[in-house]
């Protein structure tokens, strides 16, 4: 019986392992909640992004930004973070863990007592996410610049020069992928909640009036997404933010979520933020951000339809969702366009004459798809080491390609064995990719 992962310590051990994600700093203890991605890690996530920027890019109406984290202070006023980016935090006098009081149940609020130690709980205190920082030599206050919490307010400041560098027409919108960071009160579950991490992050333009229906038609186009990356579409849902639930900004918003070990959570959300961000900025900056359309002689502020991903915690979703266990073999069974490598080729056993033939295989395989070898160790060992980053073939020289010229190629997910003549490998995996 195969089983899912159950746990995440056996994927925070299985990633350090096989060189996928480390502890950030970790020859000094560590840092709370940063992590390096290793060499595996970081192909993952690269094609993870290209396939996100290929499915924004590729369309005729969206276009791409790579803005500055660091911004105009300014900016924070007028999109709301420097009085509204607060979470109430309490701590526990006793064992000084910290909780959101948003998040513990309301009896726990309630009875002022920490559900860990049962000590007693301090009154909750509004506490800013965003990390502060000085512009310049002197540390004072008139200095301080803050790290973007978000992308987004890099797009919504560029509307009016990207629209008119590019003379796109309303609808149309401007995809980035960035860095953001939060100070949050409780990070973990691995990459889930970090203070360090990368989003994914589309606002689509419209014109008011249209919003509603671009906002159901990106929910879809953004499902079916992470339903093509490979995800498992029981393990994904729409959940809508009630009226309580709602942001200050938005009309109406619903959360791809997927069911993770400790439960189910978000993973995107898709939030109709109609003109507030365009008309706060125009107000706060004094400058015109109106659109006009040509054809209808009209002046508006256009409405916003936002995509916000997680870069990370997409990845966590792949690897969470690819995990499986038959009580002897782990496999990552990830969709082949997002496996780190692609093959791994190897001679049966390490012999001058296999080695010399597995080298042609891989040189002429590596030209096209990302191609790793492994000579060491018996090959049920290497195949178990593919497995588990989840390489989805596996090609074996043996004694028999010297003479007939025909390999095994191994599929990762079945184990299912077949024999394909070498010349012929190029073209069997490109109808496989
Ligand atoms: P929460 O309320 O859970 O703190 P949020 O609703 O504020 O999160 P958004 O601002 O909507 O989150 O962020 C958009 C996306 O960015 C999320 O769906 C998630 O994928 C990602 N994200 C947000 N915060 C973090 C974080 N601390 N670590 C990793 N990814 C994050």
């Amino acid at each position: 019986m195969t089983q899912d992962l159950k746990e995440m310590a056996d994927l925070v051990s299985l990633c350090k392992r096989r060189g996928f994600i480390f502890q950030s700093s970790e020859i000094y203890g560590g840092i709370n909640a940063c992590w390096d991605y290793g060499p595996l890690g970081i192909e993952l996530k690269r094609n993870i992004k290209e396939r996100w920027w290929r499915a924004m890019t590729d369309r005729e109406d969206i276009e791409g930004l790579d803005a500055a984290i660091l911004m105009h202070p300014k900016v924070w006023e007028a999109s709301g973070h420097i009085a509204g980016f607060v979470d109430p935090l309490v701590d526990c006098k006793k064992c000084k863990e910290r909780f959101r009081a948003d998040k513990l149940e309301a009896e726990v609020l309630a009875s002022k007592k920490c559900p860990k130690c049962g000590g007693e709980l301090t009154e909750p205190r509004q506490f800013n996410l965003m990390f502060k920082t000085f512009m310049g030599p002197v540390e004072e206050d008139a200095a301080i610049v803050y790290l973007r919490p978000e992308t987004a307010q890099g797009i919504y400041v560029n509307f009016l020069n990207v629209h008119q560098s590019t003379r796109q027409k309303i609808p149309f919108g401007i995809a980035q992928i960035g860095k953001a960071f939060r100070n949050e009160i409780t990070p973990g579950n691995f990459i889930f909640r970090t203070r360090e991490f990368e989003q994914m992050e589309m606002q689509f333009f419209v014109k008011p009036g249209s919003d509603m229906e671009w906002f159901e038609k990106w929910k879809e186009v953004r499902m079916k997404w992470h339903e093509d990356n490979g995800i498992r579409k029981n393990k994904l849902r729409f959940h809508e933010h009630g009226a309580g639930e709602l942001a200050h900004y938005a009309k109406a918003a619903f959360d791809i979520e997927y069911e993770f070990p400790f439960g189910w959570q978000e993973l995107e959300g898709i939030h109709n933020r109609t003109d507030f961000d365009l008309g706060r900025h125009q107000q706060f900056s004094g400058k015109k951000l109106e659109y006009f359309s040509e054809e209808s002689k009209e002046h508006y502020l256009p409405y916003i339809v936002e995509t916000s991903a997680g870069c990370d915690r997409s990845l966590l979703v792949t690897l969470v969702d690819a995990y499986r266990f038959d009580g002897e073999r782990t496999w990552l069974a990830f969709h082949p366009s997002l496996a780190p490598y692609k093959v791994a080729v190897f001679p049966l056993m390490k012999k001058p004459e296999l080695s010399e033939y597995t080298d042609k295989v891989y040189q002429s395989l590596k030209k096209r798809f990302r191609t790793t070898t492994d000579s060491t160790g018996s090959i049920g060992k290497r195949y178990r080491r593919q497995d588990e980053i989840g390489t989805p073939f596996g090609v074996t020289i043996d004694y028999d390609t010297l003479t007939n010229h025909t390999v095994t190629v191994r599929h990762r997910d079945s184990m299912a064995q077949e024999r394909v003549p070498a010349e012929n490998l190029d073209q069997y995996f490109q109808d496989k990719f």
